[in-house]
């Protein structure tokens, strides 16, 4: 396991409950309900740190929780609001139900800071609930429940330009090289085994590449290493392929870019569709006489519309070339980040708690009343009204929304006639 993956558990604060209790007051035999509002439950959020380059803080804790609202009191008072918890991700963080790896939220661009899971609504308290019929309400309402969930955090580093290769092709050397070619370029490490990142300056432009380790044969099946990393080639707009064109380890690279191709294919064929340009290393160590490899990679991938580049990482031969090309390419290419889009919404999980939905009376029938709104679209499309689980359910979720609460204070009667998409029902207290 690697710094760059972390899996957790997170739980936002239950909402705090409303209170019950009356005014006692010196003179006033039957004070009013007083009881105050429950406070709001934290909210689990997630935040860029710029300063932040893995997950290894997540990987000693597993459990984060944010506080719960307190419950309202005597004479008014509002319960006091849950404090969130926040927590500190570097940019690229991509964050994922952990069940169903589905994408809650991509903790970069633009998104610096995100509500992953919304803290409990407070109750409110019996304060609320006196009528002209009813003057001492025992009802306080109960605060939203929390939620919890497990993620799963995944960092996807941001660079324009992922170097893939074998080991041992020249991949570090590329990137130090590049590095100590340019003294504006900068270069920060994440841990040993995850990806590098150089920043190679060009006058103005400039890229972000990524030294990708390890990828090896099967990195898409998740043998070894590879696919580790191989996540850290989604958000790249232009592969750089490097190869050792000088079989200094008996490797064809001929063979090696097909291999390549084929995990990257397997893993993501968008990726693989993406601009790429061979790099052909070690050129300063290829003996004269046979045919060339630069040759016969030429021969081989150029028809193909992808570039082959000679170049001696050591030497610094052909360096320069690799990168002007590689800015054209991105140059040429849409400049569109690579975002994951958000696929799974941790508030469904309530049921559409936090939308919104309207009772009225109808224009042409007082006795007629209309429920209308997303909470209830929602909350249709989940249930089966016409099996017998599912009208209960119905009833139940009607009670618990505080939707008949609405309905009773809108004044309805016995008999008279509730409808909502569709649907029509007879209220019966
Ligand atoms: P990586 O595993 O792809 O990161 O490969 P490294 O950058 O660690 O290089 C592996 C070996 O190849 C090292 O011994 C390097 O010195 C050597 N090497 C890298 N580039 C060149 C090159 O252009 N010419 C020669 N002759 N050796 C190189
Ligand atoms: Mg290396």
């Amino acid at each position: 396991m690697f710094a760059d993956r972390a899996k957790i558990i997170i739980r936002s604060g239950k909402g705090g409950d409303g209170h019950v209790s009356f005014r006692r007051e010196l003179y006033v035999p039957n004070g009013g309900p007083d009881g105050g509002d429950g406070g709001r439950g934290g909210d689990v959020v997630f935040e860029v740190d710029e300063g932040q380059n893995t997950l290894g803080e997540y990987r000693h804790r597993r459990k984060y929780k944010a506080s719960d609202g307190e419950e309202g009191g005597k004479r008014r008072c509002h319960g006091a609001d849950g404090k969130d918890v926040i927590l500190k991700v570097p940019e690229g963080t991509v964050i994922m139900d952990a069940a169903s790896k589905k994408v809650i939220a991509d903790m970069s661009g633009d998104n610096r800071r995100q509500v992953i899971l919304k803290g409990g609504r407070g109750g409110k308290g019996n304060m609320h609930y006196a009528t002209a019929t009813m003057q001492v309400p025992k009802y306080a309402q109960p605060g939203q429940p929390a939620q919890e969930l497990e993620v799963l955090l995944e960092l996807k580093v941001i660079a324009d330009v992922g170097l893939v290769g074998f080991p041992n092709v020249g991949k570090s050397t590329l990137l130090s090289r590049v590095t100590n070619a340019q003294p504006k370029i900068a270069n920060y490490h994440f841990t040993t085994l995850s990806p590098n990142l150089g920043v190679v300056d060009m006058e103005g432009d400039g890229f972000v590449i990524a030294d990708i380790p390890g990828l090896i044969e099967g990195a898409s099946e998740g043998v070894g290493l590879g696919h580790e990393f191989l996540r850290h080639i989604e958000r790249t707009r232009v592969i750089i392929h490097i190869v050792d064109a000088a079989s200094t380890e008996g490797r064809d690279p001929v063979e090696d870019i097909y291999k390549i191709n084929k995990e990257l294919e397997a893993y993501n064929p968008e990726i693989a569709a993406r601009p790429q340009v061979i790099a052909a290393n070690k050129i300063d160590a290829i003996y004269e006489g046979e045919q060339s490899p630069v040759d016969r990679l030429k021969a081989e991938f150029e028809p193909k519309g992808i570039r082959v580049m000679p170049i001696s990482a050591v030497s610094g031969q052909g360096l320069k070339e690799l990168l002007h090309y590689v800015q054209e390419l991105l140059n040429t290419t849409e400049k569109k980040p690579v975002i994951f889009e958000q696929e799974f919404f941790p508030e469904d999980m309530l049921m559409g708690e936090n939308l919104p939905y309207t009772v009225e009376i109808s224009d042409e029938d007082a006795h007629v009343f209309l429920i209308e709104g997303p909470r209830i679209e929602k909350m249709l499309g989940y249930t089966n009204l016409d099996s017998e689980k599912g009208f209960s359910f119905f009833q139940k979720f009607l009670k618990e929304s505080g939707i008949l609460e609405d309905l009773e204070k809108a004044g309805i009667q016995d008999g008279d006639t509730v409808r909502m998409y569709g649907f029509e029902f007879d209220y019966y207290k």
